[in-house]
């Protein structure tokens, strides 16, 4: 007897089952799984490689104070908006400067926002706002 994937249900040949996060599902929904991964596997990666230069950029400009947030560090919530805010930047930089580098095959010039950061910004649009 063949084990459905527990993502679209669909059984499962033998021998054909994979674990991605010790969740079993059929090839298709792993390669989904693995492809969205990998993704924002990249994407984080990129934010930290920007995280760092921005540091960076800042030590060396003698500009660099620890921000200070509610609670004497800053929330996950301001440094992803602040990292945001450097990408943003940077990708206005990046137009301006428009030399020939089309190697990436990307055509968007704004890559899809991550899920992570709409939730992050979500949560800071959520207030209780009084009875009106
Ligand atoms: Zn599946």
């Amino acid at each position: 007897m063949n084990l459905p994937c527990m993502n679209c249900k669909k059984e499962v040949e033998e021998g054909q089952g994979k674990f991605f996060a010790q969740v079993y599902v059929c090839p298709s929904c792993h390669e989904q799984a693995q492809h969205f991964h990998n993704r924002l596997v990249r994407e984080l990666n990129f934010l930290l490689v920007m995280a760092k230069e921005s540091i960076r950029l800042a030590l060396v400009q003698s500009k660099f104070s620890f921000p200070e947030g509610p609670a004497g560090e800053p929330s996950k919530e301001q440094v992803l908006k602040e990292i945001l805010l450097m990408e943003e930047r940077r990708d206005r930089l990046a137009r301006e400067q428009a030399t020939c580098t089309a190697s990436t095959g990307s055509t968007k010039p704004n890559a899809p926002t991550p899920d992570l950061l709409s939730a992050a910004d979500d949560a800071s649009l959520h207030k209780h706002s009084p009875r009106g």
